[in-house]
């Protein structure tokens, strides 16, 4: 799929224009869309719920489910998930703090960072997070720091490239036979070493693969998942006992970002994986889960000014507020991240007259600044708002200060018989606040 699918669709890739219209009326009547705050983003609180209820009701009780903090990682956002439920996935001392912060503690914290230093595995292991090992020489540190330990509660195991090849977007892929990530498992050797690590520790208790995000085939997921377990099963054959306890199955279930049409469904993820990977489904193992972009992208939105509209070369093309400070991917990779954009009066009354194609582009100074080229679309006037759907995961997460460009404010919302409820989860940055971070 490309662009080319927007042009002919606008009406009804939009098709909860009565929400989005509430929520930008509402938006523009508190005052949120101003001269000095021209772009605001927002987080649907029942969404988070409903996505939330619709991914524990799809897999049996020994699953859990870590969200991957990287695609959100917003205290209101992440206490909402953990009230829904949900335990987290970190990357990052940086988001290890963001998990704890929002309440989350040790046990319910995976933690997945490719390049730890000593003293983040310190941390991890002090506060009896689970801990997964990229690297033969990670396990040496481990192996030295584990020696020390005799309290330790978490799990730790071994993060596995399954090396079953790449999904359609080579950026988002983790398991081509040279990927960066985990140990690959069919390199000469390493199987056999993974094993005995697994028997000398008894503190190896689980396993960990990620085989990739959006664009990554639910075959090559099963794939990679099979050679995981296969190997777990031998771990625990070979050791007699169940040495292995849980299974990490990491995320990746893509997101449709073509219409509002939430497909695939975790129901049909469950489904899938209960078919072609069974042993998953057995109560064998405790299943551990770490998906970030379907949990959260559809639950978020972005809502921008258009500034100018002008002409070039016979091109119509909107100046619009929302660029790479918030949409970074969008614009360097515009055929792998593309958004539904809808259009907005000045009133906030959804636009839908005759579609015309124009460029949405940024504020920022350089050509590649546009979030939807030639979209056909209503013919964007300034003092228009413009909404970027489906952008709660890796948007708000991941600002890009080109040009100096403050982080948006983002606010959660509800809406209880047509009003629309607002709690502000965080400010704008101020000027201060951005210097503070160029230095
Ligand atoms: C990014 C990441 C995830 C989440 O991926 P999604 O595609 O957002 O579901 C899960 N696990 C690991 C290890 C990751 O790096």
């Amino acid at each position: 799929m490309n662009d080319h699918e927007f042009e002919t669709e606008y009406g009804s890739a939009i098709t909860n224009n009565v929400e989005y219209e509430l929520l930008t009326k509402a938006a523009i009547a508190n005052g949120f869309l101003q001269p000095e705050k021209p772009l605001v983003g927002f987080i649907n609180i029942e969404g988070v719920r409903k996505t939330t209820a619709d991914l524990k009701a799809a897999f049996p009780s020994h699953f859990s489910h870590h969200f991957a903090v990287k695609a959100n990682g917003m205290t209101p956002v992440l206490s909402l998930l953990r009230e829904c439920g949900i335990l987290a996935e970190t990357a990052s001392p940086g988001e290890l703090q963001q998990a704890l912060k929002a309440g989350f503690t040790g046990k319910d914290i995976v933690f997945d960072e490719p390049a730890k230093t000593e003293y983040v595995i310190r941390e991890v292991i002090s506060l009896g997070a689970a801990l997964h090992i990229d690297n033969f020489e990670e396990m040496e540190r481990v192996r030295a720091i584990m020696a020390e330990q005799n309290d330790y509660t978490g799990e730790i195991g071994y993060r596995i490239n399954p090396q079953v090849g790449s999904g359609k977007i080579k950026a988002m892929s983790t398991a081509g036979a040279h990927s960066k990530f985990g140990v690959p498992l069919e390199d000469e050797g390493n199987r056999e070493q993974i094993i005995q690590d697994y028997l000398a520790h008894p503190w190896m208790k689980t396993v960990h693969t990620h085989v990739g995000s959006q664009g990554c085939p639910f075959d090559l997921i099963a794939q990679g998942l099979n050679k995981v377990v296969a190997l777990a099963k031998e771990v625990n054959e070979r050791a007699g006992e169940q040495r292995i306890e849980s299974i990490d199955i990491g995320g990746g279930l893509r997101v449709n970002f073509y219409s509002d049409k939430v497909t695939p469904t975790f129901q049909q993820y469950a489904d899938f994986l209960k078919e072609n990977v069974p042993d998953l489904f057995t109560g064998e193992f405790r299943i551990k889960t770490e998906f970030g972009r379907s949990m959260m992208a559809k639950n978020g939105s972005i809502l921008a000014r258009v500034e100018y509209a002008k002409n070039s070369g016979g091109r119509h093309i909107a100046t619009t507020h929302a660029g790479s400070q918030i949409a970074a991917r969008t614009t360097f990779m515009p055929e792998s991240w593309p958004l539904r954009l809808s259009a907005y009066t000045p009133e906030g009354d959804f636009k839908n007259g005759e579609c015309v194609e124009q460029d949405v582009a940024g504020p920022c100074c350089f050509a590649g600044d546009v979030v939807a080229h030639q979209r056909k679309m209503p013919k964007l006037e300034s003092g228009d708002c413009i909404m970027l759907h489906d952008t709660g995961a890796y948007y708000f997460s991941n600002p890009f200060y080109y040009n100096s460009l403050p982080t948006a404010a983002v606010y959660g919302y509800t809406i209880n018989d047509g009003q629309v409820e607002f709690v502000q989860y965080r400010r704008q940055q101020t000027v201060e606040e951005m210097m503070a971070i160029i230095g």
